[in-house]
């Protein structure tokens, strides 16, 4: 059996548990429900849900992708019997008060502990609240982010009527500090993104000479730690990224997103601000939502409206059994998550078959095979890939600049721009303990491509 289903029996318990709450209520007939259909329905879905990637699986070594942590599953679950909405206390009063904690506790982790902050659909949301109270404090100014950073916010500054600038990056994927200064000397800049741990690469920007900068040109200093936040728990990390999560505490906004590294299931972002006045900015007057609590609500300091309460219960379980804290478990596992990608690198580092860019900050490794020139490079990443797949091994692909492939021989042809390689995010525990049958597949499926290539350069 490949799914867990062990703690379905806990689910059940604490289903009846629940139940006990509403004790006191006089009994009703729930509207009916045909068994049989239900199944049959069901039975169907779940055929359907068959043509996935098994994300669940280490052999799943592709995209930022995993199913959330058993306890989130089902606590998530629980909170649809009620499905409560935190978009005010009326709709979800419990799940609001666990958002807070929960939220309060990630917030904790960043070392703040006044500050505003709450859960919104993803990534996209948080990073679209962060730049939209970042545009009402510095009007009219612009938003600059690397060329490496998520292409949403480009997308955001757009949607906000914000302009938008990036700014090129060094040899390792970070915000180029240099082409920061200069531009910032040019003025008219309001704030600067910094990507702790970029999509494509785990690139972390150099957020302590951003925060040097920040003192001269008084710009605000956002973080999106969609995708690396968590990783500020981490005992292993090298130097440069290290250094920036021990500066993250000095930004003026966070955003993370416990459904990427906080096992938990989509619909799971967080904003953070570190100065809680911000939330008079979100002020509005709704003549239904709020008739019966005088507290602040959720609904308050967020741009959404409804939201689920149930992603508030699944965070609040998750956090309850996996402290946010250094050396806790949770911890221990994104440090295996680095470890594993650490390791992967080692390997195709040393084989002259592959040719890496630059060692991995977080858990995200990108390599490509030696050729001629860069479009067979490219081609034959896409080849590998398929190869991979075909023996049950799925990697990702990636274009990425030819520039962070600084070891790249000076006899490959550059006749492109941007070069396609592997990319393997390795986000589970289990793959550390992968990583040698991971390498062998990937070695067979790259055997392969070379006697097909062989076979089709001796016909050609
Ligand atoms: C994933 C990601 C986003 C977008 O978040 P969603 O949750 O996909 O909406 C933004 N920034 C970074 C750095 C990310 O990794």
């Amino acid at each position: 059996m490949q799914l867990e289903q062990e703690t379905l029996a806990a689910f059940l318990d604490a289903l009846k548990k629940l139940d006990t709450g509403f004790a006191g209520l006089p009994a009703f007939d729930a509207h009916a429900i045909d068994q049989k259909q239900l199944s049959e329905v069901l039975t169907a879905a779940a055929e359907r849900l068959h043509d996935n990637y098994p994300y669940f699986h280490p052999l799943y070594a592709g995209q930022m992708l995993k199913p959330p942590h058993p306890v989130a599953r089902l606590a998530y679950a629980l909170a649809m019997w009620i499905n409560p909405n935190n978009h005010a206390l009326d709709g979800g009063r419990a799940t609001s008060a666990m958002e807070k904690e929960a939220v309060g506790q990630i917030a904790s982790m960043f070392g703040w502990e006044n500050f505003l902050g709450h859960l919104c659909g993803g990534g996209t949301m948080a990073n679209l609240e962060a730049l939209w109270v970042a545009g009402q404090l510095r009007p009219g100014k612009k938003i600059l982010a690397s060329t490496q950073a998520h292409y949403t916010h480009n997308r955001i500054s757009s949607v906000l009527q914000l302009e938008f600038e990036s700014v090129p990056v060094d040899s390792e994927a970070r915000m180029d500090i240099d082409a920061l200064r200069r531009r910032l000397e040019h003025g008219d800049v309001g704030t600067v993104v910094v990507t702790m741990g970029t999509t494509a690469t785990g690139s972390v920007d150099p957020l302590p000479e951003i925060l040097e900068l920040r003192s001269k040109f008084g710009f605000r200093a956002h973080a999106d730690a969609a995708y690396g936040g968590y990783f500020t728990l981490s005992d292993n990390l090298g130097a440069n990224a290290n250094a920036a999560f021990s500066r993250i505490t000095e930004v003026d906004s966070i955003v993370i997103d416990p459904h990427k590294h906080g096992l938990q299931p989509y619909g799971c972002g967080c904003v953070l601000f570190r100065d809680p006045n911000v939330g008079t900015l979100y002020k509005h007057n709704s003549p239904y939502t709020y008739f019966s609590s005088a507290e602040l609500h959720l609904g308050e300091i967020s741009l959404e409206c409804s939201r689920p309460g149930a992603s508030a219960a699944a965070l609040w379980a998750t956090q309850k059994l996996l402290p946010l804290v250094k050396r806790g478990e949770f911890a221990q596992r994104l440090e295996r998550s680095r470890s594993a990608a650490l390791a992967l690198y080692k390997k195709a580092r040393s084989d002259d078959r592959f040719v890496t860019a630059f060692a991995p900050e977080l858990d995200i490794v990108v390599f490509a095979p030696q050729a001629a020139s860069i479009s067979e490079i490219s081609a034959q990443s896409r080849s590998i890939f398929a190869a991979a797949a075909q023996r049950g091994l799925h990697l990702a692909v990636a274009d990425l600049p030819v520039t962070l492939f600084s070891l790249l021989p000076h006899s490959v042809r550059r006749d492109r721009e941007t070069i396609t390689c592997l990319r393997s995010v390795l986000m589970k525990p289990e793959h550390l303990d992968w990583i040698d049958r991971i390498w062998e597949i990937l070695m067979s499926a790259t055997d392969a491509t070379h006697v097909i290539r062989s076979a089709t350069n001796t016909i050609g």
